[in-house]
């Protein structure tokens, strides 16, 4: 009898593409390859669809979610480089701000990630039991990011976990100093503000607090914008 084989759900069948045949690469005669447009669209095609299609350029602030959208709209427009820990209720646009950073950062064909932060710990959850079968990797590892060729767009979502284990407060630690030290765009959406993330991971374990808000909040001039 066959033994099982674990479906992985992080990874989506890709879609057949006519120009790559799925490598990813277009061959050029003779000089090397360039990456397909394919890459850009399975990419974007994970967006949710309350935010897919938000351009940085064209988004109305809607100031009857928060009087200060107009303003942080414009901040982030003026640097879409930068790095951001945006703070706010539900329902004032926190999300919508970091998916149209995403989607910019894909179609400049940078090596781009959005993915809410429960999403990512139950990665590395079962990336960790699954260590053996090698079936399952994160959607984002920290080893991935040790690259210097390529600046790499870092969102997470809802920077929060029901119960912050020590375990969890290791590996965002190591995933934050990763981005912190290639130094990499990181943008971090949450409910709570500063200092009550930074008591939120200090659950985690004695300094872990401390050490993750320094990495969000220290990172090549992150800019701290509060919508409560
Ligand atoms: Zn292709």
């Amino acid at each position: 009898m066959n033994a099982m084989r674990a479906v992985c759900p992080i990874r989506p069948a890709s879609p057949l593409c006519g120009e790559c045949h799925d490598l990813g690469w277009l061959f050029i005669d003779g000089r090397g390859v360039k990456k397909c447009a394919c890459r850009a669209r399975a990419i974007l095609e994970r967006i949710p669809p309350e935010y897919e299609g938000l351009r940085l350029e064209e988004v109305t602030p809607d100031l009857k979610r928060h009087p200060r959208q107009a303003s942080v709209w414009e901040t982030v427009r003026n640097n879409p480089d930068g790095c951001y820990l945006i703070c706010g209720k539900s329902g004032v646009g926190k999300s919508a701000i970091l998916y149209a950073l995403y989607r910019r950062a894909v179609l400049l064909c940078r090596p781009a990630v959005a993915i809410s932060l429960a999403k990512l710990v139950e990665d590395y959850r079962r990336a960790e039991l699954a260590r053996y079968e090698n079936e399952c990797a994160p959607a984002l590892s920290p080893v991935t990011l040790e690259t210097r060729s390529e600046r790499w767009f870092v969102g997470l979502d809802d920077f929060y976990i029901r119960r912050p284990t020590r375990f969890a407060g290791e590996m965002i630690f190591w995933l934050l100093d990763t981005v912190y030290s290639y130094r990499h765009q990181l943008v971090v959406t949450s409910q709570l503000d500063k200092d009550r993330l930074e008591q939120h991971w200090a659950e985690a374990g004695e300094g872990y607090g401390r050490a993750i808000m320094r990495r969000v909040q220290e990172i090549e001039g992150a800019v701290y914008l509060a919508m409560f």
